[in-house]
């Protein structure tokens, strides 16, 4: 845990957000400025920065995330119709928040490339 870690602070309930899954290892919740119909971040417990922090020892977990995102893709109707899911790793790729989390995007068709 990073005490000024905004998403830390959001698993420890400091912050108020809207929790769709909740597990040993991850938590979801809706993103607060949604891209898409469903935008869902999943996010481990474990502070890591980013995809550049993450090591083998991380492997399983970063597959669990993606995992949780399939299951939530299809509780939330969009499985058939195609989601993506993304890590932004890095502020030239869009990422603010420095602690990995992955977004589940869906609802809408999709571009690629993406911008
Ligand atoms: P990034 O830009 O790092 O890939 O993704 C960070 C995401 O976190 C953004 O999509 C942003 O809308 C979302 N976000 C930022 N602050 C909050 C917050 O306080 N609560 C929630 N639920 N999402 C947030
Ligand atoms: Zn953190």
């Amino acid at each position: 845990m990073a005490p000024d870690c905004l998403f830390c602070r959001i698993i420890k309930k400091e912050i108020p957000s809207k929790f769709v899954h909740e597990d040993e290892h991850a938590i979801a919740f809706e993103d607060l400025n949604p891209q898409a119909p469903v935008h869902l971040l999943i996010v481990p417990r474990k502070h890591i920065a980013g995809l550049n922090d993450a090591g083998e020892d991380d492997a399983a977990l970063l597959g669990h995330l993606q995992l949780v995102a399939a299951q939530l893709a299809q509780a939330r109707g969009i499985a058939e119709s195609g989601y993506r899911t993304v890590f932004n790793t890095g502020r030239g790729a869009g990422q603010s928040v420095f602690h990995l989390h992955l977004h589940l995007l869906g609802g809408r068709g999709m571009r690629w490339p993406p911008g």
